[in-house]
């Protein structure tokens, strides 16, 4: 029951802040109903948050591997209309959050795997249900780690069910977010000799930044295929001092950047300490930078069996380019090449009254059912 089974994950309120165990409990049962084997994978610092494989047909014939995030994003301070959690319709459109982003292909996987035999396939079928993409792509970063150190053999070519009106695309930039932060020492602010000011260091950083910044927008690459063929940078955040009267021992920025499909995602970071050590720090300052967060870009080639199958459902027939990172980039870390493909429109996701239509959840249902069987039978 497709509607059911949407109903139910919605009324899951797996915001990425709030737990998902009690969501993946729900999929691992509703995947072993159905003859998988399942495996969870715990995030090693919050045992709340959980990844769910699960496999099944000959492990030795590369098949498919369906695959989604199973948190969503906040809801409050929206103006929603009707309970976000409680799936309702109005006028054919299927209105909650994590209807388009994307519990909707979440549900068309499982209403396909229920119409198929799959005591029949004839090559692996793998379902990867992943926890925290929203921030940062961070569950399928631990589940990337986690397979690299205990190696399991899974299909090559994996369809990740974002919503994207159903055109497939291929590539995507990544996103890595940084903290650097400057330290001098404390002093009263009528005898500023006797300290060191972290914010007169960060100064120096902030130049640097910005430099770099602008050399990044000249370097443009990928034209074609992205709005924006450059890496998009951002300094999002800055803090410092404690009062006016005291000379700043610390300061820091967070500060983001986009690598594009294809390029090393920790190329900028290197760029920027490069440019930070040629810096004249003032007397008693000193720097020290760390990545927070990193989703790597994707770019997967043209010419995949899946792209064959997918074209046949597609609006498009050319292959484009996301402007948001997906899980596909961690999972390429393990030979996994994704495809991202699914109902719904990235326009509404994120926002107040977020919904699929009830046609495309049910084209997205067949076209998952039909993928399984031309990939898997
Ligand atoms: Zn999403």
């Amino acid at each position: 029951m497709l509607l059911e089974d949407l109903r139910k994950l919605i009324a899951f309120p797996t915001v990425s802040n709030r737990p998902i165990r009690a969501l993946a409990s729900h999929l691992a049962e509703r995947a072993e109903a159905c003859g998988f084997q399942v495996s969870t994978y715990e995030d090693p610092q919050d045992s709340t948050k959980v990844n769910v494989v699960a496999t099944i047909g000959p492990e030795d014939a590369d098949g498919l591997i369906l695959s989604g995030h199973m948190d969503v994003v906040p809801t409050e301070n929206q103006p929603w209309e009707s309970d976000p959690f409680c799936l309702s319709e109005r006028d054919g459109l299927l209105y909650g959050r994590g209807t388009a982003d994307m519990k909707g292909l979440i549900a068309c996987c499982l209403h396909a795997c229920d119409q198929i035999d799959l005591s029949k396939l004839t090559r692996q079928l793998v379902l990867i249900w992943t926890h925290d993409e929203e921030v940062g792509c961070r569950g399928s970063g631990l589940l990337a780690k986690a397979l690299t150190e205990s190696p399991r053999r899974l299909p090559t070519e994996c369809l990740i069910g974002e919503p994207t009106d159903f055109q497939i695309l291929h590539m995507h930039p990544g996103h890595v977010s940084l903290r650097i932060e400057t330290r001098g020492e404390s002093a009263h602010s009528s005898k500023p000799d006797l300290g060191a000011s972290a914010i007169k260091a960060m100064q120096g950083v902030l130049a640097v930044c910005t430099q770099i910044e602008e050399e990044l927008k000249s370097e443009r690459r990928l034209e074609e295929a992205l709005e924006r063929p450059w890496v998009a940078f951002n300094i999002g955040q800055i803090q410092g001092g404690q009062a006016v009267n005291l000379v700043p021992d610390h300061c820091e920025i967070l500060l983001g950047y986009r690598p594009l499909p294809g390029d090393n995602s920790t190329a900028v970071y290197d760029r920027i300490k490069q440019g930070l050590e040629t810096l004249n720090l003032p007397k008693g300052t000193s720097i020290s930078t760390s990545i927070r967060t990193l989703s790597p870009a994707l770019m997967t080639p043209k010419g995949l069996a899946l792209q064959e199958a997918l074209s046949k459902h597609a609006c498009v027939h050319e292959l484009g380019a996301a402007s948001f990172a997906t899980d596909g980039g961690n999972l390429a870390s393990l030979g996994i090449r994704s495809l991202i493909f699914g109902p719904g429109s990235i326009d509404v996701a994120h926002k107040a009254n977020e919904y699929v239509s009830h046609d495309a959840l049910l084209k997205g249902a067949k076209m998952v059912e039909a993928v399984i069987r031309e990939r898997c039978l």
